[in-house]
C-alpha cells in the first residue's frame, strides 16, 4: 500500500470511482486542451495538500469551501478522537446527546437568540430541501395552503437534489433535469456588476428589491418563501452585492407574510467578515441553512435554523402537522462535535479579527491585477476575491487550473471567475504564494 504512487491511484481512481461535478472524458484526453488532472491526494496539513509522489498545493479554496483552519487541525483532531471513544453516533428521533445539544445552543446563541431550535442533516443541498419543506408546511399548518411557491434568484445556488434544483439557477446544473423540476420563480439578481453608468451597488440592490416588490405585491399571497445566498451568490461564480439588498428583502417578506430564508451554507462562518453574512444587513431571517464550513471540513454536516414563530407551527397532538423529515445520520455525534470544535477555534483565536487582517492583505497583494487589460471587476468581500478574465477560450478554466497546479496552488476558476476563498489559517507568506500562482497562471492560460 504505501509504495503506490501518483499513476496507480490515478488509474485505479478513473477504473472504479465517479467523481462528482466532473466530465470524466476530461480525466482520460490528457492531451486535450479540456483536459482535467485527475490528482492523488496522500494527506494534508494547514493549508497544503500533499499528493503521492511529494507535490504539494496551496488549498486556494479550502476544499470547495469547506476547510476553515487547515487540513488535520490538531485541535479538530483531539475533540474528534475524543468523542470517538465516547460516542460514534446514535440515531436523533427518541435520542439526544450531548455535542447536538451544545451545537444547537451555541448557534441558537449566535442568532441572538432569533431562531430557537436547530434541525440536522447532513449535506447542504438536504439543507435546502428541509428549509422549503419546512416553510411550506408551515403555511399548511397556520391555514395557508396556498402560500406554496418559492421565490429565488438570478445566478442562485443552493444544491443539486432535485427539491433544491428547483430554486437553482445555474443552467449547467440544472438543464439536463428541467422536466423533473418543479421550478421557483427566479427574480432579478442584485449583482453589483449590473450597474448601469452612474449606478452605485446600493443603487442596484434598490432595483432588484424594487423587481422583488412588484412581484410580491402580484403574487404574494401564493409564495411560501425567498431564498438567498446572503452577500455573495457562490457557484454562480461569486457575484457579490449590497446588504442594502437583504434589508429591502426582509422588509418586503415581512409586509408580505413570505419567509426569509439565508443560505449560508457558503458564506457563513465568518467568510464574508461578519460571522452570518446576513448580520451585515442588520437583519435576521426566518430560516438559515448552514453546511460546508460548520464542521471545520470535517464531516457531512448541515443545520437549518428556525425562528420559534415555525417551530411552535408544527406543535399538535396529530402526527401530520409534525415535520417528520429525516435522514439516518441526522445529528451525528461525530460531525457535531467537529462543529463545537470548530466554533471553539473561531472564540479562542479571535478568528473574525484576525480575519480582517488576513482580508486586507489579499487585497493588497491582489491589487496589481486591477491594471491586467483582461481582467474585470476585482472584487472582494471578507474572505472571498474574485475577478472576471474577459476572454472567448472556452478551455479558459481548466487551462487556468492546469497552470497553478503546476505553481502550487489549488484554484479552480468557475467559468471565467477566478476567486480565492483560503482557509483562515493562510499565513502572509501562503498569501503571496497563492497570488504569485494566480498571476502567472493568468498569463499561462492566456496564452
Ligand atoms: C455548496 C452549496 C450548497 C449545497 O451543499 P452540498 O453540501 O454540496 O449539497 C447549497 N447552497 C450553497 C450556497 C452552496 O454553496
Amino acid at each position: 500500500m504505501s509504495m503506490s504512487s501518483n499513476q496507480d491511484w490515478l488509474a485505479r481512481s478513473q477504473a472504479a470511482v465517479w467523481h462528482p461535478c466532473t466530465q470524466m472524458q476530461h480525466h482520460v484526453q490528457t492531451a486535450s486542451p479540456g483536459h482535467l488532472p485527475l490528482i492523488p491526494i496522500a494527506s494534508g496539513k494547514g493549508a497544503w495538500l500533499y499528493d503521492f509522489d511529494g507535490k504539494r498545493y496551496l488549498d486556494g479554496i479550502s476544499s470547495w469551501w469547506t476547510n476553515l483552519f487547515g487540513h488535520a487541525n490538531p485541535r479538530i483532531n483531539a475533540a474528534l478522537k475524543d468523542q470517538l471513544e465516547t460516542l460514534e453516533h446514535v440515531m436523533l428521533a427518541g435520542f439526544t446527546h450531548q455535542p447536538v445539544v451544545e451545537l444547537s445552543e451555541r448557534l441558537s446563541a449566535l442568532t441572538g437568540g432569533a431562531l430557537g431550535h436547530a434541525f440536522y442533516a447532513s449535506d447542504g443541498a438536504s439543507a435546502t430541501e428541509i428549509a422549503l419543506k419546512m416553510s411550506f408546511h408551515y403555511w399548511r399548518n397556520v391555514g395557508r395552503p396556498g402560500k406554496a411557491r418559492f421565490l429565488c434568484l438570478q445566478g442562485s445556488y443552493h444544491g443539486e437534489t432535485v427539491g433544491a434544483l428547483a430554486v437553482t439557477d445555474v443552467a449547467i446544473f440544472k438543464d439536463a433535469y428541467a422536466p423533473l423540476v418543479r421550478a421557483a420563480t427566479v427574480l432579478p439578481s442584485p449583482d453589483f456588476r449590473l450597474a448601469e453608468t452612474g449606478e452605485s451597488p446600493a443603487d442596484v440592490a434598490r432595483r432588484a428589491a424594487a423587481a422583488l416588490e412588484a412581484h410580491l405585491e402580484k403574487h404574494g399571497e401564493h409564495i411560501a418563501a425567498l431564498i438567498v445566498e446572503p452577500l455573495v451568490q457562490g457557484a454562480t461564480g461569486m457575484a457579490m452585492y449590497d446588504p442594502e439588498y437583504l434589508r429591502l428583502a426582509r422588509q418586503l417578506c415581512d409586509r408580505y407574510e413570505v419567509h426569509l430564508i439565508c443560505d449560508e451554507i457558503a458564506v457563513g462562518c465568518g467568510r464574508t467578515g461578519t460571522f452570518f453574512a446576513h448580520e451585515q444587513a442588520e437583519i435576521r431571517p426566518d430560516l438559515m441553512c448552514l453546511s460546508k464550513g460548520i464542521s471545520g471540513g470535517y464531516l457531512p454536516l448541515s443545520i437549518v435554523l428556525c425562528s420559534d414563530t415555525i417551530y411552535e407551527a408544527f406543535l399538535d397532538d396529530s402526527v401530520a402537522r409534525a415535520f417528520l423529515h429525516s435522514h439516518s445520520y441526522t445529528g451525528n455525534p461525530l460531525a457535531c462535535r467537529a462543529a463545537l470544535a470548530t466554533l471553539d477555534i473561531f472564540e479562542s483565536d479571535n478568528v473574525l479579527t484576525a480575519n480582517r487582517l488576513k482580508s486586507a492583505r489579499i487585497s493588497t497583494v491582489l491589487a496589481p491585477l486591477a491594471e491586467h487589460p483582461k481582467v474585470r471587476h476585482l472584487r472582494q468581500r471578507g474572505m472571498i476575491a474574485a475577478f472576471d478574465v474577459a476572454t472567448d477560450d472556452p478551455h479558459f478554466s481548466r487551462k487556468f487550473y492546469r497552470a497553478a497546479l503546476e505553481r502550487e496552488a489549488l484554484i479552480r476558476p468557475i467559468g471565467n471567475t477566478v476567486y480565492l476563498m483560503p482557509p483562515y489559517i493562510i499565513s502572509d507568506e501562503e498569501i503571496a504564494h497563492l497570488a504569485s500562482a494566480v498571476t502567472d497562471a493568468l498569463e499561462e492560460a492566456l496564452k
